[in-house]
């Protein structure tokens, strides 16, 4: 209200919501490294297309001439070679957060003091004793069991729009307070794109992008963890990507076409294993063991799609 009584915009509601720490037990084991394929773990690759519902941009950090009068200058969607692309580093960082939020996972990235923490849920600091996403996407001096590829624009076809301030949130505010503690791990909702007056180059909605994740050692609840993050089973999970999130850049789907396992039979050695098709409904099924229901439950909430809220055209 104070906004109003001093002639400002009035109050937006927050574009974004958290999703609760658990106050529960952080397991934390050994990581099973990538030696040799064990016989109860799974390795292999995930192929999949990632569709833009809304348009997408991740900064090349270059700033481009267009050509044109009107806008001269676009901030400039990356690239690798000529083809735009969502970096694997964008793309893995997105989804780990998925799985950090609805798995029994540490509080990874805080400079909260360390009393400010749900005790369980402190950064790993050992790497024999990791919890589930250190485990399984790394942690200092662990490369992590799954390694994203960068998702390829299909076609070359990219738009100039018109966005509000792209805003990248401090590491702080990735995480949400509450009397001093950490209460809650922060997600931007989906919605209608604002308008704003930032020229950006974006992969426009409907664009299509490949990727693959190669993934050795999982257990299958772990697999299974990375597939719902990835958007598959009963939640439908969609995520967000690259830049412009409160303003509703970077809403997506993602489709797994195909899930290769090493054929355990065959597999003397990782480098003459055979591959076989796997069902994904397997891995759904054995990552009800690692799922937290309650969390997932409030980030497929925050997360919904479609969703008719108007985005704020200002920073958040
Ligand atoms: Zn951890």
């Amino acid at each position: 209200m104070v906004g109003r009584e001093y002639g400002g915009p009035p109050p937006q509601p927050k574009p974004y919501g958290f999703v609760s720490v658990t106050r529960g037990k952080v397991p934390r084991q050994r990581p099973a490294g990538h030696d040799d394929f064990e016989a109860d773990l799974v390795s292999g690759t995930i192929t999949g297309v990632i569709t833009a519902l809304t348009p997408v941009h991740v900064a090349s950090g270059q700033i481009e001439l267009t050509g044109k009068r009107e806008p001269p200058l676009v901030k400039a969607h990356v690239r690798v070679g000529d083809r735009p692309v969502i970096p694997g580093s964008s793309l893995k960082g997105s989804i780990r957060s998925i799985v950090e939020a609805i798995s029994a996972s540490c509080i990874r990235i805080t400079r909260a003091r360390r009393d400010q923490q749900p005790k369980e849920a402190v950064a790993c600091q050992k790497l024999d004793q990791l919890c589930v996403a250190c485990r399984m996407f790394g942690a200092l001096g662990y490369q992590g069991q799954v390694r994203f590829s960068d998702a390829v624009l299909r076609g070359n076809r990219t738009e100039i729009i018109q966005v509000p301030p792209l805003y990248t949130p401090r590491l702080q505010a990735r995480l949400y307070y509450e009397g001093g503690q950490i209460k809650g791990r922060k997600f931007y909702r989906h919605g209608k794109l604002a308008q704003g007056n930032v020229p950006v180059e974006v992969c426009p909605a409907g664009s299509c992008f490949d990727f693959s994740v190669q993934f050795d050692n999982l257990t299958p609840a772990e697999l299974g963890l990375l597939l719902i993050a990835l958007g598959q089973g009963e939640s439908r999970l969609h995520p967000k990507l690259g830049g412009g999130k409160p303003a509703c850049c970077g809403t997506v789907e993602i489709a797994v076409t195909e899930l290769k396992v090493v054929d355990m039979a065959t597999a003397y050695s990782q480098y003459d294993a055979d591959m076989k098709d796997a069902d994904v409904n397997t891995y759904l099924e054995a990552a009800k063991e690692l799922v937290l229901s309650d969390q997932l439950r409030e980030l497929a909430e925050l997360l919904r799609y479609p969703s008719e809220r108007e985005c704020p055209n200002r920073n958040y």
